[in-house]
């Protein structure tokens, strides 16, 4: 699968209003939405959803207009996925995306500060949308291709699961977030990482299409 490299950092050319997301990035003082990581064991993926619903409400899926979100809001993600399963990264994976907030993971893991050893994936839908087909394809083969890469299993939760009512009930954030929620087909996405898993021995492509019978 081609993956696009969409970068949030001053060099991004993606317009917004007639202003590069480059330009816009610089104008919030930063340089780029990530910063270095404090280790390199990263083994954990989190799974979102992410639109520009309240900011442009008749085209909710636009991705400048999500770009333009990362931007005022100084959050960012590793990936962005569209609903036509078109793949961005927007940080690199080496890199700490700032995605998850105030965070723990779920027990016993327990740990807190996700955003130090995960890599963070947008999917691009709205609470009431759900996920394309294409989408669920894509989000397969790209963490097909990142356990690929680390040579080793990754635990993937939702970002509910470690910035939601436990996190709150823990003292660490004030609001807990609903995302994906639960339209997010959780059972699809383990059958086709364990088809891959299985199938691939991390050794040949990552080529997953949701319904059919690899
Ligand atoms: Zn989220």
């Amino acid at each position: 699968m081609e993956i696009y490299s969409w970068k949030l950092d001053c060099g991004n050319t993606v317009l917004h209003g007639g202003v590069s997301i480059g330009d816009l990035i610089k104008k919030s003082g930063k340089s780029c939405l990530w910063e270095d990581r404090i280790t390199s064991e990263v083994n954990v993926v989190i799974i979102h959803y992410i639109s520009a619903v309240n900011v442009n409400a008749s085209a909710p899926f636009s991705l400048s207009d999500i770009l333009k979100i990362f931007v005022d809001y100084g959050v960012s993600s590793h990936y962005l996925i569209s609903r036509d399963g078109s793949t961005y990264n927007l940080v690199p994976e080496e890199k700490k995306a700032w995605h998850c907030g105030p965070s723990l993971m779920p027990s016993p893991d327990c740990r807190k500060n996700v955003n130090d050893f995960s890599i963070g994936i947008e999917l691009v839908a709205t609470e009431q949308s759900g996920f394309t087909n294409e989408q669920y394809s894509a989000l397969c083969n790209l963490c097909c291709q990142i356990e690929k890469r680390y040579q080793r299993h990754f635990t993937y939760v939702g970002h509910e699961d470690v910035a939601g009512v436990e996190a709150v009930n823990a003292g660490l954030r004030t609001t807990a977030k609903t995302d994906p929620g639960p339209l997010f087909d959780w059972s699809e996405f383990y059958k086709c990482i364990n088809i891959t898993r299985n199938k691939n021995s991390y050794d040949s492509s990552c080529e997953y299409i949701k319904g059919s019978n690899l």
